[in-house]
């Protein structure tokens, strides 16, 4: 029997973004210990940094990246730097800022890569955060208890996420109104129709998926 993959999902708006970012904001303002300059985790981390730097009255905004690989490409699964800090933050009131902590595993390589730099302080802040996360980072607007664990669709990684998920609906060929229910029923998301067809026009000319008669499924 073909095992059908199921796991809790929300699509996020900018207008959470916006809000959340505020939250946190709010919460750096209240600590007193303002940034002299604002470091977005890449790529999650690059929208909420920028709107950090807007809120908080920042000039300097940088970036780290670190990709967390998969098992394929890295046996032990274990998240990676690789863009480093390419300025100097010495004597810098530092604020590192990513969308997430659900490991905690790039807050914590990130931290670790900045420390070496001599920052004056380090401070790290992100949107949500995942109680199972290793780390918990100075500042966070929500927390998602580990039992309420989501795949969170960020606005700016929306396309990217529905074509990793809409193959998983694909078990069997399906219609595109198939495909939709197929994505509230595993995912719990309403993706609209011209959403999924698009998503389907980018599979296609990907080679991810074919047509089957009228309906669609994997390659
Ligand atoms: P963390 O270090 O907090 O565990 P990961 O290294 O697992 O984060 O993943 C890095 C990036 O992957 C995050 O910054 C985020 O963009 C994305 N990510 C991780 N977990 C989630 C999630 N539950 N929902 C949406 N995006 C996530």
């Amino acid at each position: 029997m073909t095992d059908i993959e199921s796991f809790r999902c929300k699509l996020v708006t900018y207008d959470e973004i916006v809000k959340w970012t505020g939250d946190v904001a709010k919460q750096i303002r209240a600590c007193d210990c303002k940034p002299t300059v604002v470091i977005g985790l890449t790529r999650g981390g690059w929208v909420p940094a920028r709107l950090m730097c807007d809120i908080l009255g920042v000039k300097k905004l940088y970036a780290v990246k670190t990709e967390h690989w998969g098992v394929t490409a890295n046996p032990d699964g274990k998240a990676l730097l690789t863009q480093e800090l390419n300025a100097s933050i010495e004597d810098e009131e530092v604020l590192l800022v990513d969308d997430i902590t659900d490991t905690g595993e790039s807050m914590t390589i990130a931290t670790a890569h900045l420390l070496k730099m001599r920052p004056k302080g380090l401070k790290t802040a992100t949107l949500l955060h995942i109680t199972r996360s290793r780390m918990e980072p100075d500042f966070h607007s929500v927390k998602v208890p580990e039992d309420k664990w989501t795949w969170f669709i960020f606005p700016w990684n929306v396309n990217e996420d529905l074509r990793t998920l809409l193959p998983k609906t694909l078990y069997e060929a399906k219609s595109v109104s198939e495909i939709k229910k197929a994505f509230r029923e595993q995912f719990h998301i309403t993706v609209p129709e011209d959403v999924v067809r698009i998503t389907l026009k980018d599979l296609l000319a990907a080679g991810t998926v074919k047509r089957a008669g009228r309906k669609w499924a994997r390659t």
